[in-house]
């Protein structure tokens, strides 16, 4: 049995970058299923398959979206990901793509039609598996569950400081009043809704650093 530890949580609650650090230091694979939904947003746009709302109503176009998202060749090299041979890497991280992503990630069909990709993740020595619904759906008998949450000031501060970062404008209040929003979304979607697994261990990470919040996911693990 290949251990998987699975980290899930809102946006910008540090998911990201502790998931990569976590992997890192136990020499572990590291699954970042946000990309798989990125991916596919990015995959329809090619294909001409629209994704607002009123296309999605359409019954044949939700399993469209779902052919797509199980034909489409995904490779991850290092830290680049291709997409039918094509390296994407920097499209995947456009606001567009991130829209896109959260728009499909919503259809039923999409998210069923990724989960062997996301299986064919666990290989030895193991998994750490970062996104919305690790510990609920794609791997319930995960040996760790974390939860990770920071209180939406903090993730909004963290959302400026890297937009800031990459050259982009930002106003803070304006990303607090989205994150508000898409945490709603997220939660009160009628499919797969972000919810703690019943056997996940809870960590705000609000006021802790990196280190902090790695030693205490080790702590649990070692456990
Ligand atoms: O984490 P990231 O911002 O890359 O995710 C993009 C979008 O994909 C999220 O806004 C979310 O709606 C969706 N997602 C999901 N389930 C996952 C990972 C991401 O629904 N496991």
């Amino acid at each position: 049995n290949i251990p998987v530890i699975c980290i899930d949580g809102p946006t910008a609650s540090g998911k990201g970058t502790l998931a990569a650090a976590l992997a890192h230091r136990l020499g572990y694979h590291l699954l970042d299923s946000g990309a798989l939904y990125r991916l596919v947003g990015l995959a329809a746009e090619r294909a001409g398959l629209a994704t607002d709302e009123t296309a999605l109503k359409a019954e044949n176009q939700a399993d469209r979206l779902g052919e797509l998202a199980s034909s489409m060749q995904v490779r991850f090299t290092g830290d680049h990901i291709l997409l039918n041979e094509e390296d994407v890497t920097e499209l995947l991280r456009s606001e567009s793509a991130g829209m896109a992503a959260s728009r499909v990630s919503a259809v039923p069909q999409v998210r069923s039609a990724l989960l062997g990709l996301q299986h064919d993740f666990r290989q030895l020595p193991g998994l750490v598996a970062d996104g919305r619904d690790m510990g609920t759906v794609v791997f319930p008998d995960a040996a760790l569950k974390v939860f990770l949450t920071a209180s939406a000031s903090q993730r909004a501060q963290r959302r400026h400081k890297q937009l800031i970062s990459k050259g982009f404008a930002a106003n803070i209040d304006d990303l607090l009043a989205d994150l508000i929003r898409r945490d709603e979304r997220d939660s009160s979607r009628s499919h797969a809704p972000l919810r703690p697994a019943e056997d996940a261990l809870q960590l705000d990470n609000s006021g802790l650093s990196i280190e902090q919040s790695i030693d205490q996911m080790l702590i649990w693990w070692q456990d």
